[in-house]
């Protein structure tokens, strides 16, 4: 019998599909080319949207112990006030992306996910009905079959490269390397905590442990000698005294890692049964957290279509949605990830009248949601009048979430939610056929939120809203072009 879903890496974004995929009873299994969960990886930021992701699956709760909450945000470099904008208040959250993983990897498991360490993909091949993998692993190559596969499998996807999916796009002269090294307390680097740009590159020390900073460079224009392995500590040593001027001995080098200046997307998200998301589908500079979020977002937005498709109750065309939501997304991420590259490097007088920019309130707030992931607008219609938040999440996630607890239990189920906050006695709303899919939550009206009632799909975005005037016009049609017909046993 062929698996519902492969998914091909455990990064943070295989393991949130798998997640995503679970909480609606789709069978899934997860090939991981390495033997075990990576001990280091590079990020330490998560950023706004990917926030009220983890709060809406309640999984903030797991990961708030290992972070801590960084109220601000930044344009290349430039500082942002996200605590200035009215009504939603993402917040960046500084948490190793090794504990990410962990409590995804946790999560997944908890809710039946098949986690297979130590199985290389190397090859695939498809036809109508299934799609077939080669991988390498502990007892030699086998194949395994699924009903669909989805390569979360990194920057230099095997699944892209076998599905015949092109990654064009820019790679500029680059050489960037991250370090974690264990120091002293009166060590030289603890005077440079903070991340500053030089006319030579970037230079970034952050603790990520008691005794232990990441030291990250970026010196632009310029080859690495290197493109494989893990630099050495010369390696590292010489790029901080060759971007800040920062002499420096000691420490104990712990890992060590290296980073490039590359901007693509790939041409297509889906090619027949194998479907892209995380970075196998998009990559460009590390800035802001929007690689993550763009990453983890794509996760979100698949994982229920495919459960519906399989479920046999995907309305016709949902699954075409993934590529026509997402893909703009990525080219978004990839195109202002750019723009900010040029003002990182060379750097001009442009910083300086950007810098003036945000002071204006709507700038900023602009490029906070921008930054953070969280102003995406799906167009669910050309209809200018249409309500403002169709197409989006609610704002203020955490919030609603606390406030009424079955709404957070219903977005903990990964369900649709009819989101009744109407003031009657009783709810004029009858979700008969529909229970198994979309929960039906009475609240009381939510700050922000302009409407008597919302119909949110599994993914929190706003997909029918009424103001009370109008009634339930459009509510069936809604309902049926994102959760299908009826059930028959309801
Ligand atoms: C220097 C640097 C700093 C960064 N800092 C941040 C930050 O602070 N915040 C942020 O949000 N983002 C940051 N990023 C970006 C972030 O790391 C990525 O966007 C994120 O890891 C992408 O997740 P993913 O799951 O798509 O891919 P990955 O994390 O790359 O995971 C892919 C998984 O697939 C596995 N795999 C690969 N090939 C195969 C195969 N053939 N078979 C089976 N398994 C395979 C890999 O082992 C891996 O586990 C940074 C990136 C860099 C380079």
């Amino acid at each position: 019998m062929p698996h519902d879903v492969i998914i091909v890496g455990a990064g943070p974004v295989g393991l949130m599909l798998a997640c995503e995929l679970r909480l609606a009873g789709t069978e899934v299994v997860v090939l991981e080319g390495r033997a075990a969960p990576p001990g280091h990886a590079p990020g330490v930021a998560v950023n706004g949207g990917v926030v009220e992701l983890l709060e809406m699956r309640g999984l903030m709760d797991d990961c708030r112990p290992d972070g801590f909450e960084f109220p601000m945000a930044h344009f290349a470099h430039v500082w942002l006030d996200p605590g200035r904008l009215a009504d939603r208040h993402p917040y960046n959250f500084s948490l190793p992306h090794t504990r990410l993983i962990h409590h995804l990897a946790e999560r997944a498991r908890a809710l039946g996910a098949d986690l297979r360490f130590g199985h290389r993909v190397r090859d695939l091949a498809q036809d109508a009905d299934s799609v077939e993998v080669r991988t390498d692993g502990p007892d030699g190559e086998r194949t395994t079959r699924g009903r669909y596969l989805v390569g979360c499998d990194g920057a230099r996807s095997a699944v892209r490269r076998a599905a015949g999916i092109g990654f064009p796009g820019h790679e500029e002269p680059f050489h960037g390397i991250v370090a974690d090294l264990r120091i002293d307390p009166d060590h030289v680097l603890n005077q440079h905590l903070g991340a500053k740009e030089h006319p030579a590159g970037l230079f970034a020390v952050s603790p990520v442990a008691p005794g232990t900073v990441r030291v990250l460079t970026a010196l632009f224009g310029v080859e690495p000698p290197s493109r494989d392995g893990a630099p050495s500590p010369d390696e590292v040593r010489d790029c901080v005294r060759r971007v800040a001027d920062v002499a420096f001995t000691g420490g104990e080098p712990l890992w060590s890692a290296r980073w490039s200046n590359e901007t693509r997307l790939a041409e297509r998200y889906r090619a027949g049964r194998v479907f892209l998301a995380g970075d196998a589908a998009h990559v460009h500079f590390p800035l802001g957290g929007q690689a993550l979020s763009t990453g983890l977002d794509d996760a979100v937005n698949l994982g229920w279509k495919l459960a519906a498709d399989l479920a046999g109750q995907a309305p016709a065309g949902l699954l075409d949605t993934y590529a026509t939501e997402r893909r703009p997304v990525g080219e978004r991420a990839c195109r202002t990830t750019r723009a900010q590259v040029a003002l990182l490097h060379p750097l001009t007088e442009l910083r300086e009248v950007f810098a003036e920019l945000v002071t204006f309130p709507d700038v900023n707030e602009y490029l906070v949601t921008m930054v953070g992931g969280t102003d995406t607008r799906y167009r669910f219609t050309d209809d200018g009048s249409a309500h403002p938040l169709l197409g989006r999440r609610i704002p203020g996630i955490a919030a609603a979430a606390r406030s009424v607890p079955d709404l957070a239990a219903a977005w903990a189920s990964g369900r649709g939610v009819l989101l009744d906050m109407g003031d009657g006695p009783d709810t004029r709303f009858d979700l008969t056929g529909w229970t198994d899919r979309v929960a039906l939550v009475r609240s009381k009206p939510l700050p922000g939120v302009d409407a008597e009632a919302l119909l949110l799909r599994p993914d929190g975005r706003v997909c029918w809203a009424t103001r009370g005037g109008d009634g339930d016009d459009g509510l069936a049609e809604a309902r049926a072009a994102w959760f299908g017909g009826p059930a028959t046993t309801d």
